[in-house]
């Protein structure tokens, strides 16, 4: 009942490389399981090097075709290919509940949020503008056109099987450049049933193809992405630790890079807040996804006079959470990815404790056994613990007390990390202090969800290069050339 086969109309058993459905060169597999039940759901190629160098190669060939089509066929594939995906919302959500175990809401979310993507760089691919730039000098006319980089070498992580997914494809294609993708391993089938859904909206052979591969071959293949001289670009979402490596391989062939990684983010509760929406910001913030997302809240800091008081207020919206099978309706929280997740949660919290912190709601394992977790806040929590130091990426809320705007920044800004952060105040000369003065690459003011295709995701310091979504997006998949004519 829970094989993927028979939950949804999309069938798959093999990867998607130059227009085919392909097995690995020697039949190796590997197994996804749906987090949730922990049973297996399918088996799929476990690919390498060499499947890895066949796709660059074809992406390579289909690369001279595909960038010679006009904006305007560029953009009408990905508005047919955006039409499909929302014609098959609710299969493609099931997919990402059963992979990745989010509730179904949530995933049908993402689903709308990762076609909007191909939505949105239809409408930006026939925009693409150069420019004239005065000269200064009578005999030379200066012309600066925008050409698609290459081919683009792209990895992608399990929190958002899709959307991570549409994010970079779909402005690469829109350049004029061609992809090889690898999804993460433990949500392989999002990207494949991508693949089917561009297929039919007449994706080219070449064009975008997708190498599926277990943990132990995300290395190799991921090496053939970054030190490959027919692939000019590199786009990777994920961990800080693998970015780093990614970069590095990356760097001896001077590849562009887009690199969105870690957060740590904070969530500034000051003294003029209004209590009532910072707990919601809060709860949306830190608990979707099971707080399993980049920009998610990681360090709660509160004003010491409405401390109590918050806490309080966050304790009963937590209570009001439904852990379970994300198929099941009415479900909030999802179980995390897996074992391993769990056990990162278990050891931040229980080194706070050890700490001094407390657990005020939650702090174990849930009932229910496997990958779930009880919703979590643990409070006197000081910048010493690893929950403070870390993404802890579970459904825990840490919550530092503060007493100065001074001492807030200071705590907020000592991370190495500036992907998200957010603040709830109503003093408007505070407000944009702040909002100029905490080093992250986004802000929530009075709101915790901030996410959407029109506006540019990316971090600062160690939390990535580049930008996603937004007019911006496509940069990244874009050269400039400078002509310069002697008249
Ligand atoms: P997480 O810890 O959340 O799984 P990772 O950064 O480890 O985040 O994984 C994100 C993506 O990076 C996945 O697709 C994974 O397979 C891939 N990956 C992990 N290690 C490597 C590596 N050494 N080289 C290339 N890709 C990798």
């Amino acid at each position: 009942q829970h094989d993927v086969r028979a939950m949804s109309t999309f069938k798959y058993d093999k990867a998607y490389v130059n227009g085919k459905w392909i097995a690995s060169k020697n039949n190796a597999t590997f197994e996804v399981r749906n987090p949730a039940t922990g049973e297996v759901i399918g088996s799929l190629p476990d690919m390498g090097h060499e499947e890895t160098e066949q796709a660059v190669q074809a992406a390579y060939k289909a690369f001279y075709s595909w960038r010679n089509t006009t904006a305007k066929e560029r953009s009408n594939f990905l508005r047919r290919w955006f039409n499909l995906q929302m014609e098959n919302q609710t299969e493609l959500a099931k997919l990402i509940t059963l992979e990745n175990g989010k509730p179904l809401a949530d995933a049908a979310g993402e689903v709308a949020y990762g076609a909007g993507f191909c939505e949105w760089f239809s409408e930006e691919a026939r925009r693409v503008y150069g420019e004239t730039i005065p000269s200064p000098s009578p005999s030379k006319k200066i012309v600066v056109i925008k050409q698609p980089v290459g081919v683009a070498g792209m990895i992608t992580p399990w929190n958002f099987p899709n959307a991570m997914i549409t994010r970079k494809v779909a402005p690469a294609l829109a350049a004029g450049c061609t992809v090889v993708l690898k999804p993460a391993e433990d949500t392989p089938y999002s990207a494949l049933a991508l693949c089917e859904l561009a297929e039919q909206a007449g994706l080219p052979p070449g064009v975008f193809s997708v190498i599926t591969s277990s943990r132990t071959n995300a290395a190799q293949v991921g090496k053939v992405l970054c030190e490959h001289p027919l692939v000019s670009k590199i786009s990777f979402t994920g961990s800080t630790i693998v970015g780093k490596v990614l970069l590095k391989q990356a760097a001896k062939t001077v590849k562009r890079v887009s690199m969105e990684l870690g957060g740590n983010a904070p969530f500034i509760v000051f003294e003029s807040a209004d209590l009532n929406k910072a707990v919601q910001g809060a709860v949306a913030s830190k608990f979707r996804c099971s707080g399993q997302t980049c920009v998610c809240a990681n360090r709660f800091f509160v004003h010491s006079t409405i401390y109590d008081k918050f806490v309080e207020a966050l304790i009963d919206a937590i209570k009001k959470l439904k852990v379970g099978d994300g198929l099941e309706e009415g479900i909030t929280q999802g179980p995390l990815i897996n074992i391993r997740a769990v056990e990162k949660v278990e050891t931040h919290i229980s080194d706070a404790v050890c700490k001094g912190a407390h657990v005020v709601i939650g702090g174990r394992r849930h009932e229910l056994g496997g990958a779930f977790f009880q919703p979590t806040v643990v409070t006197d929590v000081t910048k010493e613990m690893l929950c403070a130091r870390q993404e802890t990426f579970g459904p825990v809320a840490s919550v530092i007390r503060f007493k100065t705007e001074e001492e807030v920044l200071a705590l907020a800004n000592m991370t190495s990390t500036g992907l998200a952060g957010y603040f709830y105040s109503n003093d408007i000369s505070q407000i944009w202090r702040i909002a100029e003065k905490l080093e992250v690459g986004m802000v929530g003011i009075n709101e915790g969800i901030i996410s959407c295709v029109e506006a540019p995701f990316g971090g600062i310091k160690e939390s990535g290069i580049g930008h996603e979504g937004s007019k911006y997006g496509i940069d990244e998949y874009l050269e400039v050339k400078y002509l310069c004519f002697g008249v």
